[in-house]
């Protein structure tokens, strides 16, 4: 990283390694000014947004009277989605639990999601991707060389969510996404875990066997049959309370008998290595960059403390070795194999098929009758 051209940004702790970002004349970088842009429409850590979540929580408890439950909550076991389920459960929500087990679980992830839905008297389901499928994709992925290798996890995770909650009548999603933590990433490091052209037309290259009981939701479906038919809606609790992690820790282990994990990511060995081992390496991306961020953004956080945190290494040798040993062996290959495919050359998401095509031609149709209607249309993405 040491060329004359690297620059860093003198509010948060982005830099150069994200290609498209940019600096004002103060050298503070778009993703600081685009913050207050975002937090200004989404973020309420104060009393607005505790009533705002009331009355959130109250439509949606009155819309399921009748029904069993009132909403979906995907468990992993990290600390965003299981601060998520205790405030829920003190909120006397009733939420459909769902652990989805890609296979890579630590031990102490699936204590913690015990601990929680036994706290809580909830009783949870747990939905296990195919592993014999989940591995030839996750094979493609590494040989495919492309950056997001958490998108074989991601994607099954939100497709399995979906199909679940419609399975049940289930039409609010609740979601662990913040912006305290997580309001900063730059767009040129990754493409969507949800783009399922992608990830068919990866899997068609390099994958070995038919992908039958993994779950992918459509460009249809994510755009038009979840949103407007089944009128899925998403609630992200945590942009409307004070979330701090630190403290949101040390509640869910006062209350719960949570226990910590030794990284970020720590719920999963793949994601672990995925982020402090294969981006770094790979493309020179660093996430912690991006989280210290939010975290200074969010007030969380010191930027002299962020450079300190960012000196530690990523990974200790013996560490790496047992993790890259572990993964070799769970997917099925030796260790040479795994090395031969980390030494390939990496590759964009968009050197394979993809929707951008699709989602650009719905945006236009999107404009066009919203400038017919002369209002303005509104989906998720
Ligand atoms: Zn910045």
């Amino acid at each position: 990283m040491e060329n004359k051209n690297y620059q860093i940004c003198t509010r948060c702790v982005m830099d150069t390694t994200d290609p498209k970002i940019s600096f004002d004349a103060n050298g503070v970088c778009n993703h600081c000014t685009e913050f207050d842009e975002v937090t200004s429409k989404g973020w309420f850590p104060n009393k607005e947004g505790a009533t705002k979540l009331e009355a959130m929580y109250q439509k949606m408890k009155k819309e399921n009277a009748n029904k069993d439950y009132d909403c979906i909550l995907g468990l992993s076991g990290g600390v965003d989605s299981s601060y998520l389920a205790l405030k829920l459960f003190e909120a006397g929500i009733r939420p459909l639990v769902v652990h989805v087990d890609g296979g890579w679980n630590s031990e102490l992830a699936v204590q913690n999601i015990e601990n929680i839905v036994n706290y809580c008297g909830w009783h949870l389901h747990t939905i296990v991707i195919d592993w014999e499928e989940m591995k030839d994709l996750q094979l493609a992925y590494l040989r495919s060389g492309i950056a997001n290798q958490d998108v074989p996890q991601d994607h099954a995770f939100f497709a399995s969510l979906y199909h679940f909650a419609t399975k049940h009548g289930v039409n609010y999603v609740i979601s662990g996404g913040n912006l305290a933590t997580e309001s900063i990433f730059p767009k040129a490091w990754h493409w969507s875990a949800m783009d399922a052209d992608n990830l068919h037309a990866i899997h068609r290259k390099f994958g070995t066997r038919k992908l039958k009981n993994y779950k992918t939701i459509g460009f249809y479906e994510l755009y038009f049959y979840y949103p407007f038919i089944k009128k899925m809606k998403t609630i992200r609790p945590l942009n409307f309370i004070p979330y701090i992690k630190s403290e949101a820790l040390q509640e869910l282990k006062d209350k719960v008998g949570y226990k910590e994990y030794a990284r970020k990511h720590g719920e999963s060995v793949f994601t672990k290595f995925f982020q402090n081992y294969w981006l770094p390496m790979k493309f020179g991306y660093d996430k912690r960059k991006p989280h210290l961020a939010s975290l200074i953004m969010a007030g969380q956080m010191s930027r002299a403390e962020a450079l300190l945190e960012l000196e530690k290494p990523l990974y200790n040798e013996n560490e790496l070795k047992e993790d890259k040993e572990y993964i070799a062996k769970k997917l099925g290959i030796s260790d040479e194999e795994l090395e031969k495919i980390l030494q390939t050359p990496s590759y964009n998401y968009s050197d394979f098929p993809n929707m951008t095509n699709k989602y650009k031609r719905m945006k236009k149709i999107q404009h066009i009758v919203s400038t017919l209607l002369g209002k303005n249309l509104s989906n998720y993405t």
